[in-house]
């Protein structure tokens, strides 16, 4: 499958804007994984990695990563070699890559010493276009004399994001990746990251040392990924009905901060006829490889799960990601979020936030490990992901201001869709703050947000009787706002640094900035719940939303053909997707192809999928005609 070395040379040649058609990237592109042109920013990675040069690549998740380095592995002469942390998703990987006709192969701990052998032996053959590898193989000696014995086309460099310390997916391993251009000078590397932040792109290019790499940073926008962030009452109910209405049938994952949630929300689900699984640290390993490789081979699975899961699950038909809780940043959140909708279709990021979940990040942050700088750090983050929580305007345009990128309104967020009505919660933050104050003045005393708004309400609860704070000149004073409503101010105030938590208990403080509220005129605009939440906005479909955009008369096609593939997948012992895309079969469906060659024009049908499933997929079009 390796290209002969004239191709490099074509490639090399070929100007990239006169007769690229021709160009042998775009060749591989076509024949090997079916595309008919490169997306974004991927020609000119791909030519410029084909020609010898290093690069870092900045896209979002689904942007298309993967073949900036399979490409150039398929066009240059001997090995791509590719270093990722994701030992438990090579085998897939690989398996995808066979599917298109690719030779791949991958070394790591979970491998018998003698099918580590038979690897060995096919790289030093080069029998090999790509070879996945843990980075801490490459530290061992014995890996290095074993490069040294074949031929290495490129290092690519996966997840790159994970040699940064301050990042969220930090692996020691990683730092010992500067030995690649030590050792190996001549050899292009190219190191991609979906991680956006300036802060650890910085540390990329210094850690790997790319200071003369070229850089490529696409948009971090995923235009078909619709953001909501509603408030959190009764969240296993709100998940049920947001799957119901909105998601039946389809993949999705459900993020929880801790095991114990996760495996009650599993059971709730399944409870209520949603086939979900539980994924987190505490089950062993057999089940958690289990209910991973369920999740990857099933149609329309769910996964409960901590943060522990999904980095590198490149699942392209993840429809939602679900938040119970509220992530710890807003890279986090975006990261996580970006799992859905690889496609490029339509998918949801929906979640649940609540006062108590910043009372408890906020717990975990004092009890961190690490010094008091470590801890602004982790403040700074969870403040901008409480921005972004109560932000009056279109959520995407902050999310993308946080990675630097400006942008218009979306259209596609529940702030766009419904726009929160904004009061003057002026006079409310006063009282409120001024609960807290008279509390921590006159009796030296600090309570939770629950107390303090009971206060204002003026409720007779039993700390009340114990402490007299009925006799607090602001008791009482709240009864125009309802419970829910002065949660909702807490929050703000939270958000906007206008009020402070602390401690095991979430007792609230005053900040510096209380003090412009409470005696400086300091207005204090607040958002005004949507009645009911935002609900789904795209038009009104029925059943799996993959199918939503088809014309009605092509759907039962399309299910034929996912039943087909389904059948196939479990024949072979492969996720479904391995064996098309939806979106292929979405296209096969619309435009039912009445030939090999019509069918081989077909976006993802390359050479090797044509021969090997063309027949089979003609024979469904015919039947179902
Ligand atoms: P990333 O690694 O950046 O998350 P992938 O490499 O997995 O993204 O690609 C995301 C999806 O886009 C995959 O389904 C892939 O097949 C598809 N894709 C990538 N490049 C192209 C292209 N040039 N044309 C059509 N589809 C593409
Ligand atoms: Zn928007």
């Amino acid at each position: 499958m390796t290209p002969p070395d004239d191709f490099a040379a074509l490639a090399l040649d070929d100007d990239p804007g006169v007769g690229a058609e021709s160009s042998a990237a775009q060749q591989v592109l076509r024949r090997v994984f079916g595309y008919d042109s490169f997306r974004g920013d991927q020609r000119e990675i791909v030519e410029h990695v084909v020609g010898g040069g290093d690069a870092l690549v900045l896209m979002p998740t689904g942007g298309g990563k993967s073949l900036c380095y399979q490409v150039p592995a398929l066009v240059r002469p001997g090995v791509g070699v590719v270093v990722s942390p994701l030992i438990a998703l090579m085998q897939d990987q690989v398996d995808a890559l066979s599917a298109l006709g690719v030779r791949a192969g991958f070394l790591n701990s979970s491998q018998y010493p003698d099918e580590r052998r038979a690897v060995e032996a096919q790289f030093v053959a080069g029998e090999l276009d790509l070879l996945y590898m843990a980075p801490e193989r490459l530290r061992l000696e014995s890996t290095a004399r074993l490069l040294d014995q074949g031929k290495v086309a490129l290092f690519a460099i996966d997840e790159a994001h994970c040699v940064s310390q301050w990042g969220h997916d930090f692996r020691p391993d990683y730092l010992g990746l500067s030995v690649l251009h030590e050792r190996w000078p001549d050899v292009p590397r190219i190191a991609l990251t979906a991680t956006a932040t300036e802060k650890t792109r910085d540390e990329i290019i210094q850690r790997l040392d790319l200071g003369s790499a070229r850089r490529f940073v696409a948009s971090f926008d995923r235009p078909n990924i619709q953001y909501r962030i509603e408030p959190k009452n009764r969240p296993d109910r709100q998940l049920l009905d947001f799957i119901r209405s909105e998601h039946s049938g389809d993949a999705g994952i459900v993020y929880c901060l801790s095991r114990n949630s996760v495996d009650k929300t599993a059971a709730f689900l399944s409870e209520n006829g949603i086939t979900a699984v539980p994924y987190h640290a505490g089950l062993d390993n057999g089940t958690r490889a289990a209910n991973q490789s369920r999740f990857l081979r099933e149609d329309g699975l769910v996964v409960v799960a901590t943060i522990a899961f999904g980095m590198g699950i490149d699942k392209p038909d993840v429809r939602f990601v679900a938040h119970l809780d509220l992530p710890k940043s807003v890279e986090g959140y975006y990261q996580e979020t970006g799992r859905a909708g690889r496609d490029g279709l339509p998918s949801t990021a929906w979640m649940v936030y609540g006062l108590n979940d910043v009372v408890q990040q906020r717990k975990l942050i004092d009890s961190s490990e690490g010094d008091a700088a470590h801890r602004r750090q982790l403040q700074l983050h969870l403040d901008a992901m409480l921005a972004l929580c109560e932000t009056v305007s279109c959520r995407r345009t902050q999310l993308l201001a946080y990675f630097g990128q400006p942008g218009l309104p979306c259209g596609n967020c529940d702030t766009c869709l419904t726009p929160p009505q904004s009061w003057d919660g002026t006079v409310a933050a006063q009282k409120l703050l001024s609960a807290v104050l008279r509390l921590e003045r006159e009796r030296g005393q600090r309570f939770g947000a629950g107390h303090i708004v009971d206060i204002l309400l003026g409720k007779q609860n039993p700390k009340v009787q114990q402490y007299g704070h009925h006799e607090l000149k602001v008791f009482g004073i709240g009864t125009d706002l309802r419970d829910g409503e002065w949660r909702s101010v807490v929050r703000q105030l939270l958000a906007g640094g206008l009020l402070a938590v602390h401690g095991d208990y979430g007792v609230l403080t005053l900040t510096e900035a209380s003090s412009e509220v409470l005696f400086d005129g300091r207005r204090v605009p607040l958002r005004r719940e949507p009645e009911r939440a935002a609900k789904p906005v795209r038009a009104a479909k029925a059943g799996k939303s993959v199918a939503a955009d088809l014309a009605p008369v092509d759907v039962p096609m399309f299910e034929k053909l996912r039943e087909w593939r389904a059948a196939t997948a479990k024949e072979q012992g492969v996720p479904a997707y391995v064996v098309f895309h939806d979106a292929t079969l979405r296209e096969i469906a619309a435009r039912k192809p009445a030939s090999l060659a019509d069918l081989g024009s077909v976006g993802g049908v390359g050479e090797n999928k044509l021969a090997k499933y063309g027949e089979q997929v003609l024979e469904v079009l015919t039947a179902g005609r």
